[in-house]
């Protein structure tokens, strides 16, 4: 089967930064949705440093486990252009979108206090690759475009197969 990612099927090469609704799964008895917050162009050299994104990772997961009661997941993207909120139950973008003002605001507390979150040996696997001011750099070069952010996301069906980068392939996964 090929890979049924969802984020594979986004057309990379088209995708601006911006906060997009990623999924509303429906679990039968439950719904969790994900959202993609998009802060680099992909594949276009300017990425999230490896501090950017751990230091992001801290600041948003200490908000929005305080702001949000359904939340259960902040986390960064491997490709360290983004990252990714998972909620428990039916969400919309707008919803999200709203708190981000309160955000802005707890960024401005750390700088000011000169801290990170959990900025230690015993709660954190790397605490030294933690830095508020380049965290910040990051996060206001994204919030502060908000006004541009893409809307919906671009779909890609098939890779066009005439350049250099490896082919998608069919992989033997049996799911039971
Ligand atoms: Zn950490």
């Amino acid at each position: 089967m090929q890979s049924n990612v969802i984020s594979f099927k986004i057309d990379h090469s088209k995708l601006q930064p911006g906060l997009y609704l990623h999924e509303v799964k429906d679990y039968g008895t439950n719904y969790v949705t994900t959202y993609d917050f998009r802060f680099k162009r992909p594949n276009q050299g300017d990425y999230l440093t490896p501090c950017q994104s751990h230091t992001i990772e801290h600041v948003m997961a200490t908000f929005f486990t305080a702001k949000l009661k359904d939340k259960v997941y902040w986390g960064p993207m491997g490709c360290l252009t983004g990252f990714y909120l998972v909620l428990n139950g039916k969400h919309d973008v707008e919803e999200v979108m709203s708190t981000l003002d309160e955000c802005e605001a707890f960024w401005q507390e750390l700088l000011a206090s000169e801290t990170v979150p959990a900025k230690n040996p015993y709660r954190c696997g790397n605490y030294k690759l933690l830095d508020i001011k380049e965290g910040y750099k990051a996060w206001n070069a994204f919030y502060s475009s908000r006004n541009e952010w893409g809307k919906e996301y671009p779909i890609i069906d098939e890779c066009p197969s005439d350049e250099g980068y490896e082919k998608d392939i069919d992989y033997n996964i049996n799911l039971k």
